[in-house]
């Protein structure tokens, strides 16, 4: 780094773990080692001609936090570096980053396919919010290939699906999707929320676009909420930024520090997580109170050989159904220690969720039931603590 303000470069031939620690890593005239949080609202021009130059685009800068922000920056180079995308917009939340990537991409008369089973704030969006501005949506099973292909209209635009999909760690085909999305001429936008960069890199296996939580694993430790759009310069770095840089939702300068600061630990946390997370389901899968469990990282899940596939791990979510039904869920969600009742995920400490009567109350017993939520079910998110003092947990509650 021969000029210390400019962002490193990633190499070409550098791992998930490498771009954590070193891609658009940024310094300023102090030559601090950590990057620095930039808590400034705008910023200054030498004079007038200059910030005209600025307002006008002529020359390229910073102006406002809203618009950019140097921090801010910092997460989303080294998001897009790992992601392996061109550029990454950063916004306040999840939901934000989801929202940015609808209101840049489709406009009245359009039509979208997504997944049953999206995030249930997801669906919501969809079906509540851009619902009423004439933007219709069709919903296909995950797994089901031939059916995104036959749920195609001329109008559609979009494909969006997550994989994994939550709390039953359903797996999407990425590849064969992204196959139907080319035929076809639609956008594919993968939710990476639940694999994170670490696990699976969806622009490389065929999406143009991904989405992300960053308050789940990309921070960690369930600190502060944003989110992230990851694509290609034209889509992500002109149509979602315009939409950002006007409609608001940004990310704070504090905010992007913690992030960035996580991004530096993610692929060494998603390892752990996976450890644990593979040792609780084998141990679950053999407890006589368990009736299924539902984690791709079983010989014996019927989506093994596609998680082996696109994924490089299995992922820190764990759900199974108890034979005992909700009765059974809430007495070891209640007897557990060390697993905190609470619908968050990809924290260091571990989580457990009925969904039934919690996240996926809303969605009614109809669709509950279409979905496969038993009212057994139990999603565990693994957290970081030693895994056997999680397994002596739930024995001692499913006792
Ligand atoms: C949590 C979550 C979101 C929404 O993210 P927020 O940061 O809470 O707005 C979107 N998709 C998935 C898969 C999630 O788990």
């Amino acid at each position: 780094m021969s000029d210390p303000s400019r962002p490193t470069d990633p190499d070409p031939t550098w791992g998930t773990a490498t771009l954590g620690v070193r891609a658009g890593e940024m310094r300023s005239e102090f030559g601090e080692h950590s990057a620095a949080i930039h808590a400034t609202s705008s910023f200054v021009f030498d004079s007038a001609e200059a910030a005209a130059r600025r307002f006008s685009g002529d020359e390229p800068g910073l102006i406002y936090s809203r618009f950019t922000n140097p921090t801010v920056q910092g997460f989303e180079r080294k998001l897009a570096a790992m992601e392996g995308g061109d550029t990454a917009v950063a916004t306040a939340s999840g939901m934000s980053a989801i929202l940015a990537l609808l209101l840049a991409t489709l406009r009245t008369g359009d039509h979208l396919v997504a997944a049953q089973g999206l995030f249930g704030s997801t669906t919501g969006l969809l079906n509540n919010i851009i619902g009423r501005f004439g933007v219709e949506t069709s919903y296909v099973a995950p797994a089901d290939t031939d059916g995104w292909r036959a749920a195609v209209r001329p109008n559609t635009r979009l494909f969006l699906a997550e994989s994994p999909t939550n709390p039953l760690c359903e797996l999407t085909d990425i590849p064969a999707l992204a196959d139907i999305a080319r035929d076809v001429g639609v956008l594919l936008a993968i939710d990476n929320c639940f694999c994170t960069p670490a696990l699976q890199k969806p622009l490389d296996l065929g999406a143009h676009l991904v989405l992300h939580s960053a308050t789940k694993f990309l921070d960690g430790q369930g600190r502060a909420v944003g989110g992230a759009v990851v694509g290609d310069a034209k889509i992500v770095g002109e149509d979602v930024f315009s939409v950002l840089r006007t409609a608001g939702p940004c990310m704070s300068p504090f905010n992007a520090w913690i992030f960035l600061k996580g991004l530096e630990t993610l692929a060494v946390r998603m390892q752990a997580h996976c450890e644990r997370a593979e040792r609780l389901a084998a141990w679950l899968d053999a407890h006589p109170a368990v009736e299924r469990v539902y984690y791709t990282g079983l010989p014996d899940h019927p989506q093994h050989a596609l998680a082996n596939a696109q994924q490089s791990a299995h992922g820190a979510i764990v759900a199974f159904d108890l034979r005992g039904g909700q009765a059974a869920a809430f007495r070891l969600i209640n007897a557990t220690r060390l697993f905190s009742i609470t619908a968050n995920l990809g924290d260091t400490r571990s989580t457990i969720t009925h969904p039934p009567t919690t996240t996926h109350y809303r969605i009614g017993p109809e669709l509950r039931a279409k979905a496969g939520i038993n009212d057994g079910l139990v999603r565990l998110s693994v957290g970081l603590e030693d895994s056997d003092d999680l397994i002596k947990d739930l024995d001692r509650g499913l006792r």
